[in-house]
């Protein structure tokens, strides 16, 4: 079969690909402990189902205009104003299938080809396959010293005469590091200088632990407003209110910039469904509780992955800041991520994401969005698998396992 050059050059996701994994050995009886996972397990809050429930019991379901409808607009623009201390107006707001179609609608509106794209490393698996899709040249930026995050010295030197723009998602995904400030004002400094998009990820923004104050970009910004800035805060209600089968996301940037992202994004998907639109209504103006009982879940579920990591000896484990996502280093006993994912796959039923997939080999992805219990487990089943002083035999319910390897 004939195929373009464009779609053989860009991977199947890899964290999509596990979930589907995980789904039919499942569908098989297969006793999986899911850690790859990048959902919460808990419901949509229940002021985005009555008011998505209002609009489909209407049975007036139809087009809406193709950046969002005004009441998501609305409550994006009280979103911005009470998270970020930003007065945006409706031209400056566009509402998406996802904050993938937000960012993926902005590299097509600023991408001529060939332009390049800077991230941090390790990154969200989707930057570089989105930068190639929008005909753009990705550029991840490792820390030399190995860390979750470079210098900003080490981003500019990176920045040409191609660079278009940077990519920023703190707290990030996967290794769950909250960038700090100093780091986020360097960027933004140098995205102001160099004139270039600072596209700031805030995804996990609020998902943040030990109290700590969600980091608020503009706060680093001398653009006197919204449209005389080149930078861009990506937001979805898919993480911090549970809804990722909603598919909501926005973009806040300048008039200009919207305007083409609308463009494009008019004659791709006509933008998000109606329904799911009002459900994220509902969401932002609805009660917050949900957030903080969300954050407070994780942040618990974090010290039990930490906890059980940290008695696991060889593993080189960071404290993740906020998201829920850890990314320890197993190298120690594999530095081959994929061949180690597939190993615990296929002998214990535990899913997590190869740190190749992020640029980072050696690591692991391990989620900690589901319940106390499969993390504890998944753990322990890990250990077995890898720690050569562990017993001989494991059960997984009433199967017996007996180590038939090393
Ligand atoms: N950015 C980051 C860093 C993410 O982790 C994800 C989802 N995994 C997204 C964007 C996309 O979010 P959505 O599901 O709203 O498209």
């Amino acid at each position: 079969m004939s195929l373009s050059q464009l779609a053989k050059s860009i991977s199947e996701s890899p964290t999509l690909k596990l979930n589907e994994t995980a789904a039919l050995l499942r569908d098989k009886g297969e006793p999986v402990i899911h850690l790859g996972g990048g959902e919460p397990k808990s419901k949509a809050p229940i002021d985005a189902i009555v008011s998505c429930a209002a609009l489909l019991s209407t049975g007036d379901v139809k087009y809406t205009p193709a950046d969002g409808i005004p009441a998501l607009k609305k409550a994006v623009i009280r979103y911005t104003e009470e998270h970020y201390g930003r007065v945006a107006a409706a031209e400056n707001v566009i509402a998406s299938s996802g904050a993938k179609q937000s960012i993926m609608v902005l590299l097509h509106a600023i991408l001529d080809p060939k332009q390049e794209v800077i991230f941090p490393v390790p990154y969200w698996v989707s930057y570089p396959e989105m930068v190639k899709l929008a005909g753009g040249v990705p550029v991840p930026v490792a820390a030399r010293n190995g860390g979750f995050e470079p210098s900003v010295e080490e981003i500019a030197e990176n920045v040409g005469i191609y660079t278009k723009a940077i990519i920023i998602n703190s707290p990030n995904n996967p290794s769950g590091a909250v960038y700090s400030d100093e780091f986020i004002a360097g960027v933004v400094e140098l995205c102001e200088k160099r004139d270039l998009y600072l596209i700031m990820d805030d995804t996990y923004n609020r998902l943040i632990f030990e109290n700590r104050k969600p980091t608020n970009v503009y706060d680093f910004s001398h653009a006197l407003s919204l449209d005389s800035s080149k930078l861009v805060v990506i937001n979805c209600v898919s993480k911090m209110y549970a809804m990722t089968g909603f598919r909501v996301g926005w973009a806040v940037g300048n008039k200009q910039v919207v305007r083409a992202m609308t463009n494009i994004q008019s004659q791709q998907t006509s933008g998000p469904a109606a329904p799911s639109q009002w459900a994220a209504v509902g969401a932002l103006n609805g009660v917050q509780s949900s957030v903080e009982s969300l954050r407070l879940t994780l942040e618990n579920n974090r010290n039990v992955m930490l906890k059980r990591l940290g008695a696991f000896s060889g593993v080189r484990v960071v404290k993740p800041g906020g998201t829920f996502y850890c990314f320890p280093d197993f190298s120690a006993y594999e530095e081959d991520s994929q061949k180690l994912c597939h190993l615990l796959l296929d002998k214990v039923r535990v899913v997590t994401v190869p740190g190749r997939d992020f640029g980072m080999e050696g690591h692991l992805r391990m989620s900690f969005c589901g319940t106390v219990k499969e993390i504890t487990e998944g753990i322990e089943r890990i250990k077995w698998v890898l720690d050569p002083d562990a017993p001989n035999e494991l059960y997984l319910g009433d199967r017996k396992l007996v180590r038939d390897w090393r």
